[in-house]
């Protein structure tokens, strides 16, 4: 079975989940549950970026050590991302053991490998501690951090650990322009395209008074032991989790898919494939970076500023429907709006009524004229009609032109529109009363079943538990999420019993 290994970014093990993570974990989740119904063998992996002066800092502030602080905040990104549906197969935190000793490793395959790549320079500069990062004039505003106007701005000169960056500017080049899927969307590309024409400057790759951090394993001349710097221990991670150095890890690296936000694109396509071109380990097939979330609308900006509580999100009308409108309202290349206001429409115009409706009446149907029991009959013509969204969604989904995962759920809806057009074109309850109709009436309503079926298992990935809920009331056997995409077509629910439940998606209060 082909392998497909895609990772997220980890996260910043400094504060709570919010919108923002959830875009990121929801759309990689969703592209792994499609990937298995496609027939591969996928491995999601997700997890913390827990070193680092911030998280020692606040680890202080709160009177506590920093494992113990990290521990607490990765129990929380945890709990948030299974009440989320989100089924990671592999959740990395960078203080685990091997993935600190990974890190080592690799930073000695560099060194044994192209040895001149590390080098020591003093470096002087004005520090941010909130940013973990000099900060250059562009950066500073009135004498302070742009980003962290509160704290003070710090000279600091130290002697570091270099990584040769600027070594790589040609073949990364090169290798962008022989594969122009390894960054996208294309306009990420262009933009890394454009900074590869302007030159990189080397970049550090240890810190002095970086205590909370994995020791950089070689000394300064100096004799000091530094800690290793950010994205030397933080992007290592996707490569530490297959099990590197350790025998068998080529069997998952390189990674298929990283999914990441568009403000660490630089540091996912420059920095991190130059680390790996100078271990002579392979480079990921893709990077897809996701835009950003704004929250919109009057209730958010007067109540709860730019915040937007996931816990009530899922409250208000479950993981699957939040996981479902963040992805048809935000599109997956791209930055979109989410407000309460855009929620609740779309809840009410797609689940509700297009799905909702749809899914309750054609069960009702097969109850009052066929005793729950989906006939046997002939596939009419007008089903051929969904082929061209069948093609549009899977075009959507698998990659190959994009993760647009906001396409395919628009796909989908638009299956669900054309399967309510039919129930109002073929008005079953009037064939019901002729009964010279009854193999008319048969094949509208086998029709509508296998319609709505065809529509849950494409759902599924976004929807995992309200699809296998809906897929029972049909009656259908097994796992949703087990039907293979080839076997869409051929789909026959002849002999289904079909059990009307309580409505899948109520329709909210007030
Ligand atoms: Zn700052």
């Amino acid at each position: 079975m082909p392998r497909f290994f895609l990772t997220t970014a980890i996260d910043y093990a400094n504060g709570d989940p919010h919108l923002g993570h959830a875009l990121e974990k929801i759309g990689a989740d969703v592209i792994a549950r499609y990937q298995r119904q496609a027939g591969l063998d996928v491995h999601l992996l997700i997890g913390m970026d827990e070193h680092g002066q911030k998280v020692q800092q606040t680890a202080a502030a709160a009177g506590v050590d920093p494992q113990a602080f990290t521990d607490g905040v990765a129990a929380r990104f945890q709990a948030m991302w299974a009440r989320l549906g989100v089924a990671y197969d592999q959740f990395i935190r960078t203080t685990d053991a091997h993935h600190k000793a990974g890190v080592q490793a690799l930073i000695g395959r560099i060194l044994e490998r192209s040895p001149g790549d590390f080098y020591e320079q003093s470096y002087t500069g004005r520090y941010c501690v909130g940013c973990e990062a000099f900060k250059q004039d562009a950066d500073i505003a009135d004498g302070r951090c742009a980003l962290h106007p509160t704290r003070t701005l710090e000279d600091v000169e130290e002697r570091n650990w270099f990584f040769r960056l600027s070594a790589y500017q040609e073949r990364l080049r090169a290798h962008l322009e022989a594969h122009p899927g390894f960054v996208q969307p294309e306009s990420r590309r262009n933009e890394i395209l454009g900074l590869l024409a302007q030159g990189l400057e080397d970049v550090s790759a240890s810190r002095a008074r970086l205590s909370w951090a994995v020791p950089f394993p070689v000394p300064l001349s100096t004799g000091e032991v530094q800690g290793t710097y950010v994205w030397f221990d933080a992007l290592p991670n996707y490569l530490t989790a297959t099990g590197f150095p350790e025998a068998g890890y080529e069997a998952r690296w390189p990674a298929d898919l990283h999914v990441i936000g568009k403000d660490i694109t630089r540091f996912h396509a420059v920095i991190w494939p130059a680390m790996l071109m100078a271990a002579g380990l392979p480079l990921p097939r893709q990077v897809w970076a996701h835009g950003f979330v704004q929250l919109g609308g009057e209730r958010f900006s007067k109540s709860a500023g730019v915040k937007l509580d996931l816990g009530e999100a899922v409250d208000r009308f479950g993981a699957d429907a939040f996981r479902y409108v963040l992805l048809r309202e935000v599109p997956f290349d791209g930055d979109g709006n989410f407000s309460w206001e855009r929620f609740a429409e779309r809840y009410t115009s797609d689940l509700a009524n297009a799905f909702g409706n749809l899914a309750s009446r054609a069960t009702a149907m097969v109850e009052k004229y066929r005793g729950g029991v989906v006939p046997a009959a002939p596939v009419p013509s007008a089903e051929a009609e969904d082929a061209a969204d069948l093609a549009a969604y899977h075009t959507a989904m698998d990659g190959r032109q994009g993760w647009l995962l906001h396409e395919g759920l628009a796909a989908v809806a638009r299956q669900t529109a054309r399967a309510n057009e039919y129930v109002a074109a073929t008005a079953p309850w009037a064939v019901a009363k002729d009964p010279a109709r009854a193999a008319e009436l048969d094949a509208i309503l086998a029709s509508l079943i296998r319609r709505i079926a065809r529509q849950l298992v494409q759902l599924a990935p976004f929807l995992p538990a309200k699809a296998q809920e809906a897929w029972a009331q049909l009656g259908a056997p097994g796992a949703v999420a087990s039907v293979p995409f080839a076997q869409l077509a051929a789909l026959d629910p002849a002999g289904w019993t079909v059990r009307k439940g309580a409505p899948l998606f109520p329709r909210p209060e007030g």
